[in-house]
C-alpha cells in the first residue's frame, strides 16, 4: 500500500489533513501537482507530483526556485494521497508535521524524457515541466549518489532548466500568496 507510511504517521480524529480516500482520476487527465509552504518545526517547502495515484514528495527546505544556477536540496518523503494536493491549514500541535501549511502553488505537469515515471524516479532523475501559478518551465529531481550516510538515500536536488522561465535571482519567499 502506497499510502501506509502517511497513514501511519497521523491520527486523523486529530489533524484536519485528509485521509487516503478512494480518488480515482480519469486515465487522459492532466498530471498534478501543487507546492505547499510548511512552516513546521523548520519552515520548508513541500513538492508533490502525481504519479500512479498518489502525489510523490519531497521536503525543499530553501523552497522551489525559478534560479536556473541554484540547487535546491529535495528530501524524498512518503507519498501523499491525491487530495492533499488541496490541503491548507494548521495541523495541531503534538501531531506529526505541527504547524501551518498554505497552498503556495498547484497547476499540472508534463512528464519529460521517453520512460515512465516510475523508471525515472528509480534511476533518479526525474524530468517535467511544471504548468503553475508561479512555478513554470522546466525542472529535474536528481538523486544524489553517495550522499551522506544518516540521509538513507532520500537526497535528491530539485534544478531549474535555463528557459523562458527562467529567473536569475527569484526566491519563493519573495511570494507568500495563497493560491
Ligand atoms: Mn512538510
Amino acid at each position: 500500500m502506497a499510502l501506509e507510511r502517511y497513514r501511519e504517521k497521523r491520527h486523523f480524529d486529530k489533524t484536519p489533513e485528509p485521509p487516503p480516500a478512494d480518488v480515482t482520476s480519469a486515465k487522459d487527465a492532466p498530471l498534478r501537482f501543487c507546492v505547499q509552504r510548511h512552516h513546521a518545526r523548520r519552515l520548508h517547502y513541500d513538492l508533490r507530483l502525481e504519479v500512479d495515484g498518489v502525489l510523490k514528495s519531497w521536503a525543499v527546505p530553501k523552497g522551489p526556485t525559478l534560479d536556473p544556477k541554484e540547487k535546491r536540496l529535495a528530501v524524498h518523503v512518503e507519498d501523499h494521497p491525491i487530495e492533499y494536493g488541496d490541503f491548507e491549514g494548521t495541523i495541531p500541535a503534538g501531531n506529526y508535521g505541527a504547524g501551518s501549511v498554505l497552498l503556495w502553488d498547484r497547476g499540472t505537469y508534463e512528464l519529460l524524457g521517453d520512460v515512465s515515471a516510475e523508471k525515472q524516479l528509480e534511476r533518479g532523475d526525474f524530468k517535467f515541466r511544471l504548468h503553475g501559478e508561479k512555478l513554470m518551465g522546466e525542472f529535474a529531481l536528481v538523486k544524489i549518489k553517495g550522499s551522506r550516510k544518516d540521509s538513507k538515500g532520500n537526497e535528491w536536488l530539485l534544478i531549474k532548466k535555463p528557459d523562458f522561465a527562467a529567473k536569475p535571482g527569484w526566491d519563493s519567499e519573495n511570494d507568500l500568496r495563497s493560491v
